[in-house]
């Protein structure tokens, strides 16, 4: 308001406007600009690696990704009825690729999004064990209505951390949204969560009421680097 106020003011003068169309309008700008700095906040809070969105994924590289389904998940109407969403399949696939643009989807919708990977989250809450904030951490992620999981499977983790992470799901199931992306079927988790009593009733948790997409194939890094390499070198290609 302070920096449009007086052009919008002097507008107003020339066009002889009613002093409620000039307030309104000046008010209006003003709750756009906070709109967007709310956003990009909340962007900045996430903490995605890189900024990957939807209109950069290419839909006709995953044959088995149901483009309208994961099109309509981006207008977040999952997170507001805290379902969760499951991408799994090999690497280079596209899964955090696709996590991030959907993350990002719901920032935009002014949703609070965190994005961790598995490892990551294990570690942090190992060390607020340690260090005696292990509630903050969680009261802290209790606020996120999306958490995004990436890389589960990866690496295994012992069985306190696994037991952390069990207590993340179990906090948040039917309160708030997980996304997780992971390289291993469902049937493979219990070597990341040691126990498969813990990981059947983390699974039941989390695919209760859950978008699984499955996005197996060829590697699209590998698939790209290819296409550079015969670019470069036709004869050899052949
Ligand atoms: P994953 O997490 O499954 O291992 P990534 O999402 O990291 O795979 O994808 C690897 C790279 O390939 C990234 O740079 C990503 O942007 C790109 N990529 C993967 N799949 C697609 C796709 N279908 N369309 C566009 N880019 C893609
Ligand atoms: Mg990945």
């Amino acid at each position: 308001m302070l920096s449009e106020w007086e052009k919008l003011a002097r507008e107003a003068a020339t066009k002889n406007e009613a002093y409620e169309s000039y307030l309104l309008r000046l008010t209006e700008a003003e709750v756009t600009t906070r709109t967007a700095n709310a956003i990009a906040s909340r962007i900045r809070a996430a903490g995605f690696p890189v900024v990957k969105d939807l209109d950069t994924f290419d839909f006709s590289a995953v044959a088995s990704l149901p483009k309208q389904k994961v099109l309509e998940m981006s207008r977040g109407a999952w997170v507001e009825e805290h379902s969760n969403c499951c991408l799994i399949g090999n690497a280079g696939t596209g899964k955090t690729h696709l996590a991030i643009a959907l993350g990002l989807a719901v920032c935009r919708l002014g949703r609070r999004v965190k994005f961790v990977t598995a490892a990551g989250l294990v570690t942090q809450l190992e060390e607020a064990q340690q260090q005696h904030r292990l509630e903050r951490v969680l009261s802290q992620l209790d606020r996120v209505d999306l958490l995004v999981i990436d890389e589960l499977g990866y690496l295994s983790f012992s069985r306190s951390g696994a037991e952390l992470l069990f207590q993340v799901f179990a906090d948040r199931y039917e309160r708030r949204s997980v996304l997780v992306t992971s390289n291993l079927a469902f049937s493979e988790w219990g070597s990341v969560f040691q126990g498969d009593r813990m990981t059947a009733a983390l699974l039941d948790r989390l695919t209760h009421r859950c978008e699984i997409f499955e996005m197996n194939g060829e590697s699209y890094r590998f698939r790209e680097s290819m296409k550079t390499k015969k670019h470069k070198d036709p004869k050899k290609a052949n």
